[in-house]
């Protein structure tokens, strides 16, 4: 059996990254920038001011107090969005909006609430800094800076930055798509009735919804049937539509496993027994170029395997360098044994208090018992025949 750590390394060795693609601003969220960014213009483009009040000469307020204060004369009101068209000169100020063009000649600005205005005259009663509330050109992005290195994962102060920078188009690896099968004769897709023997087919949906939220295209395939041709037509379907090929069920040691059969033909496929629980039989292998993954059927193995193998390689597919969750810490709150010879995964609910983590299990912890994931946040990780009594502390992560 290989370790968690081993299986992933093998596997994740295999996996190349998606060619790149022209995106929209609106269209590229989640996705991984492909390209150098760098600044065509300057951020802020023009000297501005940082506070609704008035465009000064510092020196001019030097000495203003609430006992003592300065009176100029106001020359003009500068709106965000105009030029100013005065000078300011000795003894004289401009009322000035925030995001306002500043004046010729003001080198600072004193907000409104420091001050008086009656008709043409402001008193101002403190003084300001030279430069103090005034944003400068270039002050954020200076034009020629390097702004986003190639590998920036895309997220919504990212967009808001390429819009900053009048980008309206960027480069960015392409979002790998992702054919998604269940398989099982006792599966029911949802809306017919459940006959004798039948359950509901829930990985599917449990998968694709993981794929998307990897920031992945999932493509719903459908079910396999039991029977060998029709699941190798489905798969070879799949596989020819999507980037990558999911299958769910059929990869344990059971009489009706065609599944086995079906992905060895496809193509170089490795059924591995990796020592985790849930999750120990999984396939992992590529054809075509696209990695083909094998999940366990059982609810929570499937949806355990995804998280910890098939999601970091999703993410290196899409051009991601962070590919893990990161782990920490956390304070078991009750008593937890693992006699098996394999880690545990188990399902948990992770607090924070006092600026620790703290956790404990959702309960039954059996492969098909979904509930155990809905009430969860996170794991924890359990090594093989540890025993870790509560108070003690133990690995843990979240997860989506
Ligand atoms: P298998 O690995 O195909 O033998 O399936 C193991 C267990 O998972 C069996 O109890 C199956 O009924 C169940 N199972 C398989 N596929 C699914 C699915 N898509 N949704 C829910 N349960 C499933
Ligand atoms: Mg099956």
């Amino acid at each position: 059996m290989l370790t968690v750590e081993e299986a992933r390394q093998r596997m994740l060795e295999t996996i190349g990254v998606l060619p790149t693609e022209t995106r929209g601003i609106l269209d590229c969220l989640g996705t991984i920038l492909a390209e150098d960014l760098y600044a065509s213009e300057n951020i802020p483009p023009f000297n501005n001011s940082a506070m609704d009040g008035f465009a000064v000469i510092a020196a001019d307020v030097s000495n203003a107090s609430k006992a003592r204060p300065v009176e100029l004369s106001v020359v003009e009101m500068i709106q965000a969005g105009y030029a100013p068209a005065t000078r300011i000169q000795q003894g004289s100020a401009a009322r000035i909006m925030t995001g306002a063009m500043m004046p010729e000649g003001a080198d600072a600005v004193v907000m409104k609430e420091v001050t008086e205005l009656e008709g043409d005259k402001v008193s101002i009663f403190e003084d300001v800094e030279k430069d103090e509330n005034v944003r400068f050109t270039g002050e954020s992005v200076k034009h020629g800076d390097l702004v986003m290195p190639k590998g920036k994962l895309i997220r919504p102060q990212e967009i808001a930055m390429l819009a900053s920078l009048n980008r309206s188009e960027i480069q960015v690896y392409k979002r790998p798509k992702v054919a998604v099968v269940s398989t099982g004769d006792e599966l029911t897709p949802l809306g017919e009735p459940l006959t004798a023997g039948k359950i509901r087919d829930s990985n599917r949906y449990g998968i694709c919804a993981q794929v998307a939220e990897a920031g992945c295209d999932p493509i719903d395939m459908g079910i396999a049937r039991d029977n060998e041709a029709e699941t190798e037509e489905k798969f070879r379907e799949a596989l020819a539509g999507a980037d990558a090929l999911i299958t769910s069920g059929g990869v344990s040691v059971g009489e009706f496993d065609v599944v086995k059969a079906v992905l060895s033909r496809l193509g170089e496929i490795n059924f591995w027994r990796v020592a985790m629980k849930p999750g120990k039989p999984q396939a992992y292998g590529i054809a075509d170029g696209k990695p083909i993954f094998g999940l366990p059927g059982n609810p929570v193995s499937s949806l355990v395997v995804f998280e910890l193998f098939v999601r970091p390689a999703l993410l290196k597919m899409a051009g991601h360098s962070e590919l893990l969750r990161p782990t920490f810490k956390a304070v078991l709150e009750e008593n937890i044994s693992n006699r098996d010879g394999r880690v545990s995964f188990m399902r948990s609910i992770i607090t924070s208090r006092d600026g620790k983590y703290y956790a404990k299990t959702t309960g039954p912890q059996g492969s098909g018992i979904l509930h155990s994931l809905v009430l969860a946040n996170g794991f924890i990780v359990v090594p093989a025949g540890a025993t870790i009594a509560a108070g003690e502390e133990v690995e843990a992560q979240f997860m989506g």
